[in-house]
């Protein structure tokens, strides 16, 4: 359902040039589970911003359900590192989770309908009339996964999600994300520069090398049964 093909991603800034991305060639199959892993200027983040259509590649193609990613496709969601600064202080938790509703042009009832299970998903049931700046790291980071589900994303795409929280509230959250991925199904990629996390949670790990970028290997996991 996604597929990546002979990507490259090559900036130019102040006269120099970053080859992000060498080629990168995977596709991912609907419901999957991915971990993208790689050290740090791997071009991870760049990889995913093409998947959302944050960034043109420099060449190859995105294709989502047999079209051509060319701009942020409607179907994807992200989950960004700095969930500080992915949520809208001065909404509600509620008003955060809905506003991409909002921007699907959902009639109120199905927004109102999505909003509350996302946030029952999350364990947040409580909190929708909260402020961001009044909940920890773990529960905001939790805000953004809901809005993210509640947006029922084809393709559910994380950014390191979990790399500035504290080794418990990490681990409930990994878990959350795998409980999600079970229950709903949504097809997950998820990028870390964490070898035992991208091994722990994905049922697939793609390796990419730092320059010249290039999947290096991509192997299957037998996830424990529930
Ligand atoms: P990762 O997420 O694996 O750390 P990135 O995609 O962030 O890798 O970065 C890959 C390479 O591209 C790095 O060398 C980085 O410095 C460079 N890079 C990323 N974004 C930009 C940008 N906007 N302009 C110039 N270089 C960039
Ligand atoms: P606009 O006025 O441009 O429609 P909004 O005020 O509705 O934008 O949204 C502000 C910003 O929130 C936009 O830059 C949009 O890209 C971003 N945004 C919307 N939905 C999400 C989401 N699910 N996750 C992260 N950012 C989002």
């Amino acid at each position: 359902m996604v597929e990546v093909r002979n990507l490259k991603k090559v900036y130019e800034a102040q006269g120099r040039r970053v080859e992000a991305i060498g080629n990168i060639t995977f596709s991912i199959s609907r419901g999957e589970f991915a971990c993208i892993v790689g050290p740090s200027g791997a071009g991870k983040t760049t990889l995913l911003k093409c998947l959302a259509g944050l960034v043109t590649p420099t060449a190859g193609d995105v294709v989502l359900d047999g079209d051509p990613v060319t701009g942020p496709p409607r179907g994807m969601a992200v989950v960004f590192q700095e969930y500080g600064r992915s949520l809208f202080p001065w909404k509600t938790v509620q008003q955060n989770i809905d506003l991409p509703l909002r921007q699907k042009g959902l009639p109120r009832a199905e927004r109102d309908r999505l909003v509350s299970e996302a946030l029952a998903a999350v364990s947040l049931a409580d909190a929708g009339r909260a402020y961001p700046w009044q909940l920890s790291g773990g529960m905001q980071q939790r805000v953004a996964i809901a809005r993210a589900v509640a947006y029922e994303p084809h393709v559910l795409l994380m950014d390191e999600p979990f790399a500035a929280v504290d080794a418990q509230t990490r681990a409930d959250l990994e878990d959350l994300v795998r409980k999600l991925w079970r229950d709903l199904g949504i097809t997950t990629l998820f990028v870390t520069h964490d070898i035992d996390e991208s091994v722990y949670l994905g049922e697939r790990v793609i390796v990419l090398s730092a320059s010249p970028t290039h999947v290096l290997d991509d192997v299957r996991i037998d996830l424990p049964a529930e």
